[in-house]
């Protein structure tokens, strides 16, 4: 619905590309008015504020590293100068840096951490001080706010290959419900989404040909690889008072990898 996040401020993450481009997009036209954070990415981010505000809709786009905490503070100022306030936070911003363990390199490992979990720290923490400075308005949420962390099935399926990545996820969990559980009386509700496999430009060597696509279906009892939408529904839905009472809660949206269909009929 148009009106379901209506007046709500919004920041996304991470919103170029991919996930966040969809979560970014589907807030808007659900009425929030957000901000498009991008890394790298201008022209992108540009074009989807573009599209928000021919939509009707209200946006901008602000570049920074949500890894560094003074961009991250800019950043958060800067919205708080445009829309006021922050009722929604999406934590979405991730990278890969593969690599067997023996070859990762300390920088490897440091970026996928640094982006991927202590981005997720600084953001949450800078959208968590103006929550409780701002508490409940009750003609805007039920709730003084939200945080959606981006974690992946990853955060319980071991990854060879990529133990930064999976390391970065796992710590999500954690750090997700600590927040939560510390947040709670203050009515802020922090909530986790783990995708599995979504066609991203993250991804893409595991399902852009037909062979490599087959072998990814064999992990995916749904037998399709998942859209950016199926994300942003889930996205949306927890940013919305209907998700009221779930807080601290991972939402799998994975087609029923966590499912390891690979153990179906080995009984
Ligand atoms: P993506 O590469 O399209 O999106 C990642 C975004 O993060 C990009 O827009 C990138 O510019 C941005 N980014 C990277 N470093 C940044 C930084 N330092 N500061 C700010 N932004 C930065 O891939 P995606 O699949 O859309 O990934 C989004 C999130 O979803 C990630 O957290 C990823 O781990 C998670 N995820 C994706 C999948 C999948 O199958 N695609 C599965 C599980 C989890």
């Amino acid at each position: 619905s148009p009106y379901l996040l209506k007046g709500q401020k919004a920041l996304v993450t991470g919103a170029s590309s991919g996930i966040g481009e969809a979560i970014a997009r589907y807030l808007a036209s659900s009425g929030a008015a957000v901000v498009v954070n991008y890394h790298s990415e201008g022209e992108s981010a540009e074009k989807i504020v573009d599209d928000i505000k021919a939509a009707k809709g209200e946006a901008f786009a602000f570049q920074a590293d949500v890894s560094k905490e003074d961009q991250v503070k800019a950043m958060f100022s800067k919205m708080f100068q445009e829309f006021g306030t922050i009722d929604i936070l999406v934590n979405n911003a991730g990278l890969q840096k593969d690599s067997p363990l023996v070859d990762m390199s300390l920088d490897q490992w440091n970026a996928v951490i640094g982006i991927n979990l202590t981005g997720q720290f600084l953001c949450a923490r800078e959208a968590a001080k103006e929550f409780l400075r701002r508490g409940v308005k009750p003609d805007i949420s039920c709730a003084a706010g939200k945080i959606i962390c981006m974690s992946s099935v990853h955060e319980v399926i071991p990854w060879a290959g990529h133990v930064n990545y999976a390391a970065s996820k796992g710590g999500i969990n954690m750090m997700m419900r600590s927040i939560a559980q510390e947040l709670a009386p203050h009515k802020i509700r922090v909530n986790s989404i783990a995708p599995g496999a979504i066609k991203t430009p993250i991804n893409t060597s595991a399902w852009d040909t037909p062979e490599a696509e087959a072998k990814l279906l064999q992990l995916i009892p749904a037998k399709r690889v998942g859209d950016v939408e199926d994300i942003a529904k889930a996205a949306v839905w927890l940013a919305s008072d209907d998700s009221d009472y779930v807080n601290g809660a991972t939402i799998f949206v994975d087609g029923g990898m966590t499912l390891y269909p690979g153990f179906a009929g080995n009984g």
